[in-house]
């Protein structure tokens, strides 16, 4: 009967959906969530609140009340800031706005490999910049292979992980502001994970210095609501109409309004696993670092890769109930695994569990 459906476009013939296995084992370190859930006070106000909302009635389409909320931490107005559901659909958004045919983006490896999945279904071809293992943009290679893509194609958009994933290298304002400097049009970074790296690393700071900089930020990682589907952005005026054309109508519920609300409101309650993140974090690392034939790298998220000499770890890893993420083909480097930070027994488990397969 398939033969008979109608043929899906070229690009997607063959493709495999994007997503880590979803499993139900005992411990789950392959989505770089944060472990602890929600505070409960969060969930009792969220619930207060949610008794007033208006479901029969659309959401408020341009989310104002949360946009003023996620401005006002950075000192901004809701003009420049725009939210949507997780930092996916705000970086899809801006592929629909300033990508597509004719156009290009700017992209990097190893990165987030969702870039390249966006960058195809907005129908913008990528230009992608290799890193080496590490994942750590350089001066030298701005100088080099970033200036050469630019001199070639302008590409209209640069994607950039800072804190990056899968490998947690962190850079400098330095190369931050080179990147910017060296290419044509956006510079986007997207900051998953900055809440985890040190205090001052964001390119916030940068906004007002550089023109073309755009700041993505989501819900997901250090403030424990990946079940929301929050993300948002800051950027200089101007952009925000634009990202309206492409939005779909009303695309942020208002659960997810109320509940971004809920959240600020309560922000320095959500952070607080923050410094335990940090230092098991550490912690893990260390430990990888000494077992034999490990390398980890250093992290400023909460993750961290590894390589090990083992080819077939993800599967022995999971026979032991542990769950991580394979990362060999995408990077290039068999027994390349991620870990997320788990709570301190999760992580204990992991360790034990990958000693136990290094030794068997
Ligand atoms: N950027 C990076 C670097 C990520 O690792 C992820 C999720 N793994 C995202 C963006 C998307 O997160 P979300 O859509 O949940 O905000």
């Amino acid at each position: 009967m398939s033969g008979t459906l109608p043929p899906v476009r070229d690009e997607l013939r063959g493709v495999v959906p994007y997503g880590a296995p979803q499993l139900d084992v005992p411990v789950r370190l392959n989505t770089n969530e944060t472990p602890v859930p929600p505070p409960p006070g969060f969930l009792a106000t969220f619930a207060e609140r949610l008794m007033e909302l208006e479901l029969n009635r659309y959401p408020d389409r341009d989310a104002v009340a949360l946009r003023t909320a996620l401005g006002a931490r950075e000192g901004l107005g809701a003009e420049r800031v725009w939210a949507a559901n997780g930092s996916n659909e705000v970086i899809f958004q801006l592929l629909l706005a300033y990508g597509g045919v004719g156009r290009s983006a700017l992209l990097f490896h190893p990165s987030y490999s969702m870039y390249a999945e966006l960058c195809r279904n907005s129908s913008t071809p990528a230009h992608t910049v290799d890193l080496g293992l590490e994942g750590r943009l350089t001066l030298e290679h701005v100088e080099g292979p970033v200036h050469d893509v630019v001199a070639a194609h302008a590409p209209s958009l640069t994607l950039f992980a800072n804190p990056n994933n899968p490998t947690g290298a962190l850079v400098g304002h330095d190369v931050i502001r080179a990147l910017h400097d060296t290419v044509t049009g956006w510079v986007v970074i997207d900051e998953a994970y900055v809440e985890f790296a040190p205090d001052g690393t964001s390119a916030r700071a940068l906004l007002e210095e550089l023109p073309r900089l755009i700041v993505s930020r989501t819900f997901s990682k250090a403030f424990r609501l990946a079940g929301l589907r929050l993300g948002y952005l800051l950027g200089p005026l101007g952009l925000v109409p634009e990202l309206q054309k492409v939005r779909l109508p009303y695309h942020l519920d208002s659960l997810t309004q109320l509940a971004g609300l809920v959240a600020i409101e309560q922000e320095s309650v959500f952070l607080e696993h923050r410094a335990l993140t940090r230092s098991e974090c550490t912690r893990v690392h260390d430990r990888l670092a000494e077992m034999a034939g490990v390398e980890p790298l250093p992290s400023a998220g909460n993750f961290v890769l590894f390589t090990s000499p083992l080819e077939d770890g993800f599967d022995r890893l999971l026979s032991q109930g542990v769950l991580v993420r394979d990362f060999s083909s995408a990077v290039g480097h068999p027994g390349t695994l991620r870990v997320s930070i788990g709570t301190p027994e999760e992580n204990d488990a992991f360790l034990a569990a990958l000693t136990r397969v290094l030794e068997g």
